[in-house]
Formats: C-alpha cells, sequence, structure tokens
C-alpha cells in the first residue's frame, strides 16, 4: 500500500481538489494522510483520510515526522509562493526532511502528476 500525504496552502486548495478529482481511480487505492484543512476538502470528495493537525497548527510537522519514519512514501505540497504563512520553518523542515529520506515531493500539480503516473506503473507492476 503506498502511503501518500496531501496538503495544499489556502490559495491552492482547489487545484488541490481538482487534483485529487483528476486522480480518484489511483488514489483511492493509496493511504491517504492530509493536513486538516485540505483533509476536510479530500474527503468531502468521497475520499478516506488520515487528517493530521491544521497546517498552521503542526500537521506539517506531523506529516515531516511520517516522512523521517519512513511511515510516507509521496508528498504531494501545494504551496502558495504567493502567500506569507506563519508555519513556513515547518514547511522547509518537511521539505528538507523529504530530501534527507529520498522521498518524492511534489510542490506544483504537473510535478504531481508526473509522480502519480509513475506510481500507476508501480501499481501495475506490482498487482
Ligand atoms: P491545512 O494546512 O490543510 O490545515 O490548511 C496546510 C498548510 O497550510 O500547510
Amino acid at each position: 500500500m503506498i502511503n501518500i500525504a496531501l496538503i495544499a496552502h489556502d490559495g491552492k486548495k482547489p487545484e488541490m481538489v481538482s487534483f485529487v478529482l483528476r486522480n480518484k481511480h489511483l488514489l483511492s487505492r493509496m493511504r491517504i494522510y492530509a493536513t486538516g484543512t485540505t483533509g476536510v476538502h479530500i474527503e468531502k470528495e468521497g475520499f478516506n483520510v488520515v487528517r493530521l493537525l491544521s497546517g498552521p497548527k503542526g500537521g506539517d510537522a506531523q506529516i515531516a515526522a511520517l516522512v523521517a519514519t519512513g511511515d510516507v512514501d509521496v508528498v504531494i505540497f501545494f504551496r502558495d509562493p504567493l502567500d506569507k504563512h506563519p508555519h513556513e520553518p515547518d514547511v522547509q523542515m518537511l521539505m528538507r526532511l523529504c530530501d534527507v529520506h529520498n522521498i518524492a515531493l511534489a510542490t506544483n500539480p504537473k510535478t504531481a502528476q508526473h509522480i502519480l503516473h509513475g506510481l500507476e506503473f508501480v501499481i501495475a507492476n506490482n498487482d
């Protein structure tokens, strides 16, 4: 089972909803972790989600911890580069730990789509 973490800053939540709907078939076969508010949006579209704290309250840090312990395989984090975030240190920590542990990280929809295409291949060959 692939474990995927989904996070979107507020300005990017509509793009995250489009992304999960576009990839519903594949994402339904993965365990989805999400930060609090992102998770609510994804659940509304009919997905099962392990919902963590809201990003500014520590949700990004929780996902970073899951990355560090090997419990997340892929992180999709639609960051909003045009806005300021009080939890920027947590965002940096999460991205750093993805690099430390060689975990696939996408910060925009196009990259995320490429990663999912790759995972589709992995899942198809493991069935
Ligand atoms: P949220 O957190 O899903 O609770 O909005 C995302 C973030 O800002 O990191």
